[in-house]
């Protein structure tokens, strides 16, 4: 079990006499909230492949991952906060880790363990594996290898660790759980013939439609990022109910941020408001 560091904590703008450095430490709270969170992260307890063997081994007596406060794996996804995305992802796996990736409580953050579940690996474009989990589920941190070693897991859980104190209670945009509540949740893939993304469904009827009228349809095109953003922030004024700036005719880059921002910007007041009317009851 790890021993308690207090410099780790100890902010040195504020100097502690040498003699008192083992028993005070003066700190800010982002920084104690993100050392408490970051040294007992609890990953989900799955393997998808060969990969999985050198988590296992990670987590064994060897390597320890319980020094770094993550030796409970859960079976549960509700009691996980990390997802370790260990080998190859096929497309009949892909339903169900998305939809475990659903259940995970905020703060949650995921990890690509090898070159499958980062990119394909040596079975990319096969007519059963995803090319990448971060196709459907943000990713936090990639380990390249086939497989990474231990050490190389170790490695990465370690940015991750660096990546959580870089998160500032202050910044929303950082910790967005607290601000404007937790993200939305990823739509669940529907396995046919092959693995359809709900996201995409638009895009897939329009080549359907040009398909059934002989024209080329072009199966590699992808949906541009841009026009999903404004489509995205298009969709969700329209909810709130305001009218929304003309941005889609323009397709004008600033136009779009600044959209996107002003959003951003009402649900932090909308989840401020939320919580002050919250501590008033
Ligand atoms: S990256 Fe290599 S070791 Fe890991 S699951 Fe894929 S094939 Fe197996």
């Amino acid at each position: 079990m790890s021993q308690l560091n207090l410099q780790q904590l100890h902010d040195t703008e504020f100097p502690v006499p040498a003699d008192m450095q083992g028993n005070v430490a003066i700190t800010s709270l982002s920084r104690i909230y993100n050392w408490s969170r970051r040294s007992s992260m609890w990953p989900l307890l799955f393997g998808l492949a060969c990969c999985a063997i050198e988590m296992i081994a990670t987590a064994a007596s060897r390597y320890d991952l319980s020094r770094f406060g993550m030796e409970v794996m859960r079976a549960s996804p509700r009691q996980s906060d990390l997802m370790i995305v260990s080998g190859t992802v096929t497309k009949k796996m892909l339903v169900p880790i998305v939809r475990l990736y659903n259940q995970m409580p905020e703060p949650k953050y995921v990890l690509a363990m090898g070159a499958c579940a980062s990119g394909g690996g040596p079975f990319k474009e096969g007519y059963n594996v995803v090319s990448g989990i971060d196709q459907y589920i943000p990713v936090d941190v990639y380990v390249p290898g086939c497989p990474p070693t231990p050490q190389a897991l170790l490695n990465g859980l370690i940015a991750l660790q660096k990546k959580i104190d870089g998160q500032l209670l202050t910044n929303l945009d950082d910790v967005p759980w607290y601000g404007v509540g937790p993200s939305d949740a990823v739509p669940i893939p529907v396995l046919g013939p092959d693995i359809i993304d709900p996201r995409q469904m638009e895009l897939i009827r329009r080549q359907a439609e040009l398909a059934a009228q002989g024209q080329p349809f072009g199966m590699r095109e992808l949906p541009p990022a841009a026009i999903t953003d404004v489509e995205k922030a298009k969709a969700k004024m329209k909810v709130k109910g305001s009218a929304a700036p003309a941005i889609a005719a323009s397709g004008a880059s600033e136009d779009v941020d600044a959209a996107l921002a002003e959003m951003r910007n009402r649900k932090r007041q909308e989840a401020l408001a939320r919580k002050r009317a919250m501590m008033k009851q």
